[in-house]
């Protein structure tokens, strides 16, 4: 599933193919993408500029000279294929950008989760965002403010993209294993010694090249995760065996060793 990191690699190739130049025809194909992205809306986007390519949480802006904003959320599987309108399209396209100097740029999503929309000038269908995870602002004092109202356990308060903006199952689970502390241990509760843990290891997680590079890829070169999707695995730190639980319907990984409440 793409986590901010991919979705930031995925919005910085989109700027490098169409930032600049003129959509000649963007166009919904599967029928649930079609409902959110309707004739009138690619009417409406067709002949403009794209002026500027942006990401906010796990979302894609593409601002229009014309004032509106193309939004697109890759969802579960969504990627780009950046090509030419000669090629053959993937059989996975959802929907299409086509630009006048000939680049294709296709939505492809094998499960059709994925969305694009034309927000109107002055109107926003993004949800309410908090700071971006990778926000080098980002500091403790942000994190107690918006934790100390959350009445749920630290993992899922870190997905919900109220409070922190770009953060998924993945690096959510990846973080706390980082900073050593329980998944379960109330969101609100955490000192500020543990925040500031926290912190350094959500910057850790995120960052492009990880600190630890031979612990993170494997002789192959793929990447490898500490914790996530490692259930019944030895912990990479103490030797315990890492545990898997079900919180707000997502499964989380973690040491119960050394992940101390
Ligand atoms: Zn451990």
């Amino acid at each position: 599933m793409p986590e901010l990191p991919e979705v930031e690699r995925a919005a910085r190739a989109l700027a490098r193919a169409a930032l600049g130049k003129t959509i000649a025809v963007v166009r919904a194909i599967h029928p649930s993408l079609k409902r959110k992205l309707d004739p009138a809306s690619s009417r409406r986007a067709k002949g403009r500029q794209i002026r500027t390519i942006e990401r906010r949480g796990k979302h894609q802006l593409l601002g229009l000279d014309s004032g509106d904003t193309l939004v697109v959320h890759f969802r579960m599987n969504g990627d780009w294929e950046i090509g030419t309108t000669g090629d053959e399209l993937d059989r996975f396209a959802r929907a299409v950008i086509e630009l006048d100097d000939g680049t294709r740029i296709s939505l492809v999503d094998r499960r059709a989760l994925s969305s694009i929309t034309l927000d109107r000038e002055g109107s926003s269908s993004l949800p309410k965002l908090g700071k971006e995870a990778s926000d080098a602002t980002l500091d403790a004092d942000y994190l107690a403010e918006v934790l100390q109202r959350r009445k749920i356990a630290i993992k899922p308060a870190l997905m919900d993209q109220s409070v922190l903006a770009g953060l998924g199952n993945i690096y959510a689970a990846e973080a706390l294993w980082e900073a050593e502390l329980d998944p379960r241990k109330p969101a609100a509760k955490l000192s500020r010694e543990k925040l500031e843990k926290l912190l350094t290891a959500i910057r850790l997680v995120l960052s492009p090249r990880r600190r630890r590079p031979g612990r993170y890829t494997d002789q192959a070169g793929r990447e490898r995760f500490m914790v996530y999707d490692r259930e019944g695995k030895e912990c990479r730190r103490c030797g315990g065996t890492i545990g898997r639980i079900v919180q707000a319907g997502r499964s989380t990984y973690f040491c119960p060793q050394c992940q101390v409440r």
